[in-house]
């Protein structure tokens, strides 16, 4: 079984959300071997949530804040994501770290504010183009998930999804090969060996996203360890990324 979670960025308003899971569900449903989650825009989760009602499609959040309630403008709880129908919600993701200065300290809070609210947790890791070039992906990689689940217990690690995203291959058109994923995939698991234990580093789901579309899917899904897949754009038009799935 294959786990896939889309993320619609910040694309689509509620109305061409609606059009967009109703097309969706409509036609997923017979994909057999495929776990899907949708990452949608905020506006979107509530209305999302009756759409979803009967479908196997789990609903996906693309943040949330790191406080619990209270005076907070303009931030999104843990709880109001639980209330609205949310499964999982993405931390971490490296437009966040980039665009919006989140560090790992504060991807470690978010974190633990996602698990204590009953919301499985979306991992991303990923190394940039300079640690890439002086071969540093394996020091970022252990860094950002030691940073970012510390202090977590081993059982939490059960609603943890860990992504691999070379930040080099978010949205660019390049992706990472073969044996780029699986080095990566490798390291996050002996992270998760070293500092939980071999059980859990076996257990955790590990995806890889970064320009992964209908052309280069079934190569890439050839990665040994790799659990699934994080895709962005080619999440974006239905019917492309129905085609996507069904390559599988
Ligand atoms: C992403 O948003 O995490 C992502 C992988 O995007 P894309 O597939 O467009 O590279």
């Amino acid at each position: 079984m294959k786990t896939i979670i889309a993320n619609l960025k910040m694309n689509k308003t509620p109305s061409e959300c609606k059009n967009y899971l109703m097309n969706l569900v409509s036609r997923f449903d017979k994909a057999e071997n495929v776990e899907l989650c949708v990452c949608l825009p905020f506006t979107s989760l509530a209305e999302a949530k009756y759409i979803l009602k009967d479908s196997k499609i789990k609903l996906g959040a693309q943040n949330l804040s790191d406080y619990e309630e209270g005076g907070n403008t303009g931030e999104i709880s843990g709880a109001m994501l639980k209330d609205a129908g949310v499964d999982y919600v993405i931390v971490g993701h490296s437009e966040r770290r980039s665009k919006f200065k989140e560090n790992n300290k504060l991807i470690n809070k978010k974190i633990k504010v996602a698990l204590k609210n009953g919301l499985g947790v979306i991992l991303c890791v990923g190394e940039s183009l300079v640690e890439k070039n002086t071969l540093k992906t394996l020091d970022s990689l252990r860094e950002q998930i030691e940073e970012g689940l510390k202090g977590l217990y081993e059982n939490e690690l059960e609603k943890v999804i860990l992504a691999y995203e070379p930040i080099w291959a978010i949205g660019t058109g390049k992706h990472a090969s073969v044996r780029e994923i699986e080095y990566a995939v490798k390291v996050i698991r002996k992270v998760i060996e070293d500092d939980f234990s071999s059980r859990a580093a076996k257990q955790i789901r590990v995806l890889y996203g970064g320009s992964v579309n209908n052309k280069n899917a079934t190569a890439l899904f050839k990665a040994k360890g790799m659990d699934g897949a994080l895709i962005g754009g080619a999440s974006l038009d239905v019917n492309m990324f129905l085609n996507l799935l069904s390559l599988l």
